[in-house]
């Protein structure tokens, strides 16, 4: 039954020349299809001119959606907001943009929620953009593994070097204080997690004489993916409205996984939760009187269950089947000592 979803994969939040990215829209979706990618949702900052130059839509295999990144005047709580014709006004706060996301429909993410320096040994020029607090119950689907943002937290004036040459190396694992956050988060309401790039490709200079882009698209196109599991397939006949529906939908409701591609293929990664006929999928919550944990794994990994933000079990496997009592599960997969897989949450519910 699970194998039946469609399953695309992508990458959320690219950054292009019409911001502070340095490819272009061309190059980029170049880059995306040579990563094998299935859909893109791209975001610069404060424009949504990708998608006024006619770049949302199919582009051979390769789906694009062009939303923005907005911040407020202090150029903090960055919001990723997508399926807006147009640009709101910058002088709103963050709770007036959350807010004016969420009533039109659009699909709001809070970008980089806890981002860290240590400002004594961090890179000069790229001070951390938190959001403080996040408990806002408009903000309904947040980043849990950004790549570039954790980057930038692990790179210091010491290891630059070595992380600009080994780009996908360093970013083992989403950081524990956001997943923390976002357990708890999802005891009370429903939260959900996505996976991003946040690519700049930003050209550096090192050594004085060799520039490097940190990191080149191509290359971050395959680390952070998000998994979208689509009960249809997506129709290049739709509009692009229509399509662009689909996946915001998705996303939203956290049909979705996250993977990192550094470290293997997670494509035909499932977890689910059952009950006779009854069916829990992740981002769903029902009532269930004899639930069982079930997984698919696509390979041997390191499985760690998370029960209402505690690990519950672990263990290597390829296949989960588990009776559980009800409680807010979540699955994490570990290839060696690397983050691999994150699920979004099933919510069991106690049967009345
Ligand atoms: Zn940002
Ligand atoms: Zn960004």
């Amino acid at each position: 039954m699970n194998s039946d979803f469609k399953e695309y994969i992508g990458c959320i939040h690219a950054h292009t020349i019409f911001s502070d990215g340095s490819g272009t829209y061309s190059e980029i979706i170049k880059a995306a299809q040579e990563a094998g990618l299935d859909y893109l949702l791209a975001s610069d900052h404060r424009t949504l001119r990708g998608r006024e130059e006619g770049f949302t839509g199919w582009h051979d295999n390769l789906f694009v959606s062009v939303g923005y990144e907005i911040n407020d005047a202090d150029d903090q709580h960055h919001y990723l907001a997508f399926g807006l014709d147009k640009i709101l006004p910058s002088s709103y706060s963050h709770k007036e943009y959350i807010q004016a996301v969420k009533e039109k429909g659009a699909l709001g993410i809070a970008a980089h929620p806890f981002e860290q320096r240590d400002i004594d040994s961090a890179i000069a020029g790229f001070p951390p953009i938190p959001w403080g607090n996040l408990d806002y119950p408009e903000v309904e689907v947040i980043e849990i593994w950004n790549m570039m943002s954790h980057w930038l937290e692990l790179t210091t004036v010491r290891n630059k070097y070595w992380n600009v040459v080994h780009p996908r190396s360093f970013s083992t694992f989403p950081s524990r204080q956001l997943l923390k956050w976002w357990d708890k988060a999802n005891l009370e309401r429903k939260v959900t997690g996505i996976g991003s790039v946040d690519v700049h490709a930003t050209k550096i200079t090192i050594f004085g004489f060799f520039t490097k882009a940190i990191f080149d698209y191509k290359i971050m196109f395959k680390s952070i993916r998000t998994h979208l599991l689509c009960n249809d397939e997506l129709s290049k006949s739709d509009d692009n409205s229509t399509t662009e529906s689909t996946i915001f939908k998705l996303i939203h409701d956290g049909r979705t996984f996250i993977s990192n591609y550094r470290w293997g293929d997670a494509r035909g990664f499932r977890f689910w939760a059952e009950d006779g006929d009854r069916i829990l999928q992740m981002g769903e919550s029902g009532e269930m009187k004899h639930p069982v944990l079930k997984a698919t794994l696509p390979e041997k990994g390191h499985c760690r269950i998370i029960r209402n933000g505690e690990v519950f079990q672990k263990g290597k496997a390829t296949k989960l089947n588990l009776q559980v009592t009800p409680g807010i599960y979540r699955l994490e997969v570990l290839k060696g000592k690397h983050g691999w897989i994150y699920s979004n949450h099933i919510k069991i519910l106690e049967s009345k």
